[in-house]
């Protein structure tokens, strides 16, 4: 597990500014035909780095800041521009993804706005897994951005420090600002059987999503092994071997429990 030391050296956002690169963004991967992180068919950029380290992570390669190649937003830009008919066709758009989307909050908005001026949805999937940017920056971040889907990994301290290695504070802290600013936004949980479903954890959940009022949706995501190869792949141990997947039974369950769908 990582250390509390190394931790709040990862989440703060002054060490990962020492790191960003002027001009560009830390980029893994795209995916041109995105069917589950918004609505409609979505252009899903993964950008590198995360200070998490979740037990479920499907892409552990993006942990590192500086493991993948630096574009310039206007080169994601025109990539983008060409899948424009899928995305107006099916009220689509373009989500980034990661890693931690966030750390890399400048790209982000300079990305954004390009998308905004050529009308297209944006929305950001993070675990809200930065210390606080300025009052400026977030008005700035929240200007360009349509949605949020915001990761909920656990309620309970334990657990959620269990599940990837930092405290619930930080995304809870997001997740006020969104709620501050009525910004539109998802939550999504990955059901892990025996770790974050028992009653009480999604009893607690759903006390949790009771007042919130800019909260649209709630996700329950299958854990399942399918990013077990890339652990493989970078010889480190997958620590969920001996955990089942979720089944459609469970996210019913769940559902049950904590209310199916908010959509405002
Ligand atoms: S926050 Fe996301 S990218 Fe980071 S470790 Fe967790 S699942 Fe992986």
């Amino acid at each position: 597990m990582i250390s509390k030391k190394k931790l709040l050296r990862a989440l703060s956002t002054k060490h990962w500014e020492r790191h960003k690169s002027p001009g560009g963004g830390w980029v893994h991967s795209w995916d041109t035909f995105g069917t589950h992180d918004g609505p409609g068919i979505r252009f899903v950029l993964f950008l590198q780095g995360c200070p998490g380290r979740c037990l479920y992570c499907q892409n552990p390669d993006t942990w590192p800041l500086k493991g993948g190649k630096l574009f310039p937003a206007d080169k994601i830009f025109e990539k983008v521009k060409f899948f424009l008919p899928y995305m107006q066709a099916s009220g689509g758009g373009v989500t980034v993804s990661g890693g931690e989307p966030l750390l890399q909050v400048d790209f982000l908005i300079d990305f954004f706005k390009l998308c905004c001026r050529a009308k297209i949805h944006t929305c950001i999937d993070t675990a809200g897994l930065v210390k606080s940017f300025s009052k400026e920056k977030l008005f700035k971040l929240f200007k360009v951005t349509d949605l949020f889907l915001l990761d909920i990994k656990a309620i309970t301290p334990s657990i959620h420090q269990k599940i990837c290695g930092f405290s619930f504070n930080q995304t809870e802290e997001f997740l006020n600002q969104l709620e501050q600013a009525k910004k539109p936004y998802w939550l999504r949980y990955v059901l892990v059987p025996g770790i974050n479903d028992s009653a009480v954890e999604l009893k607690k959940l759903k006390a949790l999503v009771k007042p919130l009022q800019s909260c649209q949706n709630i996700e329950f995501l299958p854990y399942h092994a399918l990013g077990k190869h890339k652990w493989e792949a970078l010889k480190i141990p997958y620590p969920l071997k001996n955990t089942r997947s979720a089944t459609q039974k469970d996210i019913s369950r769940a559902q049950g429990i904590v209310g199916l769908v908010k959509k405002n």
